[in-house]
């Protein structure tokens, strides 16, 4: 039975609305939607550009709505987190009253057969409002717009920025491999795989030769030394976005393990300044209590409780080729 690991990967940003989509939102708070006339035509949401020209066009807001036509749907049966709602509703597609061109957003309807190309639906609006497109939860069948709980008015000041937090969530199968190495951490022990038609050594990937392409099971399993040679390192300075835990420049090194071609990528360095770190500069590992106190990960492979490589005070070794070791 395979296990599988989780793994969120957010990115968070502000983006500036610019004055119409600006108004667009400061008027979602006010619970109106508003389009702007382009011509004969009133485009929802507003655009500051013909999407078929590329022309600027007058910003003539009008407003439209609340209730509209849906003219396409489909179904979504079930949600994921990222979601608007969290039980079965439609993604369908709205053309408000006074707009010529539809709206993209949810219908909460229900069941599928309570949906048709010609339904009425109004919309259903967040109590708090705070100027994104999901102040309007979701729209609901019929001519009259709700307030899901109660009504906080409209923003105090123009909505001029928005902040955005992408997200994806994916799922990894874990190696039975990365599952075995890990515990032989937790015995101060560092475990590759060896291959039995090459001779190759691995530590971490999935459980493969990648040159035979052969799986290389519990039998294939190699004691690896605990002292190396750093060939490469990084300094990374920490940007402090959301979730940065680290303040201060801190360094990953690629080791290559004494006596192999095993080089361990992206690894903590301890006890070493990140001013002080050489390629050639000799290292031994270190080892923390448990697994959760060791370096979770990162890129490239599973440690366990390898807290990270620290300076033996042995001379450098001093060969040119070792900045090629990357992997
Ligand atoms: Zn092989």
């Amino acid at each position: 039975m395979t296990r599988f690991v989780e793994s969120t990967i957010t990115f968070p940003y502000k983006r500036s609305l610019g004055p119409l989509v600006g108004a667009f939102m400061t008027a979602l708070t006010e619970r109106r939607i508003l389009g702007v006339r382009h011509g004969d035509q009133v485009l929802v949401p507003p655009m500051e550009w013909d999407p078929a020209t590329g022309a600027e066009l007058a910003h003539d807001l009008v407003e439209v709505g609340p209730a509209g036509t849906v003219e396409s749907w489909t179904w979504v049966p079930s949600p994921s987190a990222q979601h608007p709602l969290r039980h079965a509703f439609a993604f369908a597609l709205i053309r408000l009253d006074g707009a010529t061109t539809p709206l993209l957003h949810a219908v909460d309807a229900g069941s599928p057969s309570s949906l048709d190309v010609g339904t009425r639906v109004a919309p259903r609006w967040r109590g708090s409002r705070v100027g994104r497109i999901d102040d309007i939860v979701c729209f609901v069948p019929g001519e009259a717009p709700e307030v899901e709980g109660e009504d906080a008015g409209p923003a105090e000041e123009p909505v001029t920025r928005m902040d955005y937090l992408a997200s994806i969530t994916y799922t990894n199968p874990v190696p039975p491999a990365t599952d075995r190495a890990v515990a032989a951490t937790l015995e101060r022990r560092l475990v590759g795989l060896g291959c039995p038609h090459c001779g190759r050594v691995y530590a971490g990937g999935r459980g493969h030769c990648p040159i035979d392409a052969v799986e290389l099971g519990p039998d294939c399993e190699v004691e690896l030394p605990q002292t190396g040679t750093v060939t490469n390192f990084s300094i990374v300075t920490p940007v402090q976005y959301p979730g940065q835990t680290e303040t201060e420049p801190f360094v990953r090194a690629f080791v290559l393990l004494d006596g192999t071609d095993v080089v361990l990528p992206y690894s903590p360095v301890v006890d070493l300044p990140a001013d002080q770190v050489r390629v050639g500069q000799r290292v031994e590992a270190v080892w923390a209590a448990s697994a959760d106190e060791g370096e979770q990960g990162g890129m490239g492979g599973a440690w366990g409780a390898l807290a990270g490589w620290r300076p033996t005070g042995e001379p450098d070794v001093d060969d040119p080729d070792l900045v090629n070791r990357i992997f």
